[in-house]
């Protein structure tokens, strides 16, 4: 027997965990507000509750999917959370799981929050690699494991309920940093006879050789030594990037994108760290 469960949210990835805790044969009622959004499934097995109180009376356990955590007080403003097991898959800052962690406790719920590194064709996919950082209450990730893992894989990573979105939102920024670059490289052969399309496999080959730097970067901030197993300092980079930025004054590309990084590395430079990597400029960005 599955455990039964209740989810609040059925926007594109609500509806996602809700078929995929549907295909596994766990009992699931769902609420959205709007209620058109529930029919298909319905259809597929749920059942819909009328209001957000009311659904989440049906369970122990209590996932909730919205847009924002706004929409999660706003919609759970008159739930009884007495004994409940709130999951907090909503996408929020570290700072708001941490205020809505004690929200929930204060109501007499245990709480999880989570963070979603997938996108919704990723759910219910094991092989997508798709999963959720959890944070929060361990002794509700126990309870539930089994019907977490249904969706995605799970990495539960402290008690603190502001871990999971803090190491979801640092991914997300690394892979924002990761897109400006990709977005500067094919600005650079835009007008070239180069074929986006065959740049770029070029491009993903060389991103995933570099990814490694992150184990660098680990060793020098565990070590406090910055110099350690350096194979491209950042006076030579430093140098390296007058070439980076005059290909894009030739190319007629904005460097807009470059130099914010490439003006950190030339600061650290000036402080005396030649002989560094590019860890240093982590200090530069701590305020
Ligand atoms: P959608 O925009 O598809 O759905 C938003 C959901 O929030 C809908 O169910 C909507 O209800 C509901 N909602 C919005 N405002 C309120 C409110 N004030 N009161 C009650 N319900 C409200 O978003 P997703 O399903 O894609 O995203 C849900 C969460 O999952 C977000 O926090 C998002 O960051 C996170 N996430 C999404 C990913 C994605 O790729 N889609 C990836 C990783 C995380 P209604 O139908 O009535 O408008």
């Amino acid at each position: 027997t599955f455990e039964k469960l209740t989810l609040l949210g059925l926007g594109a990835m609500g509806t996602a965990l809700a078929r995929a805790w549907l295909a596994a044969g766990h009992p699931l009622t769902v609420w959205n507000r709007t209620p058109s959004r529930a029919e298909p499934l319905a259809a597929a097995g749920a059942t819909v509750a009328e209001t957000a109180a009311e659904a989440v009376a049906a369970s122990d356990l209590v996932v909730v999917c919205l847009l924002d955590d706004a929409s999660v007080g706003a919609a759970m403003a008159d739930a009884d959370l007495t004994d409940k097991d709130l999951v907090n898959l909503t996408t929020s800052t570290p700072a708001q799981a941490r205020v809505r962690a004690e929200w929930a406790e204060k109501r007499g719920a245990r709480f999880l929050d989570g963070g979603i590194m997938a996108v919704p064709p990723m759910i219910g996919a094991p092989e997508s690699g798709g999963y959720v950082f959890y944070s929060g209450s361990r002794a509700l990730f126990d309870a539930h494991r089994s019907a977490l893992a249904i969706p995605a894989g799970t990495s539960y990573v402290g008690e603190d309920p502001g871990f999971a979105a803090l190491h979801d939102v640092a991914l997300l920024s690394a892979m924002t940093g990761m897109f400006a670059g990709v977005s500067h490289a094919f600005a650079l052969i835009r007008k070239e006879d180069i074929a986006p399309a065959n740049f770029a496999p070029l491009l993903v080959n060389w991103l995933t050789a570099m990814a490694p730097y992150a184990y660098g970067t680990a060793d020098h901030l565990e070590s406090g030594d910055y110099t350690k197993g350096v194979v491209s300092n950042l006076a030579m980079m430093t140098e390296g990037n007058t070439t980076l930025l005059r290909t894009a004054d030739e190319q007629g590309v904005s460097a807009e994108l470059l130099t914010p990084f490439t003006t950190l590395m030339e600061r650290r430079l000036a402080d005396g760290h030649g002989d560094e990597g590019t860890t240093g400029v982590i200090d530069l960005l701590i305020r």
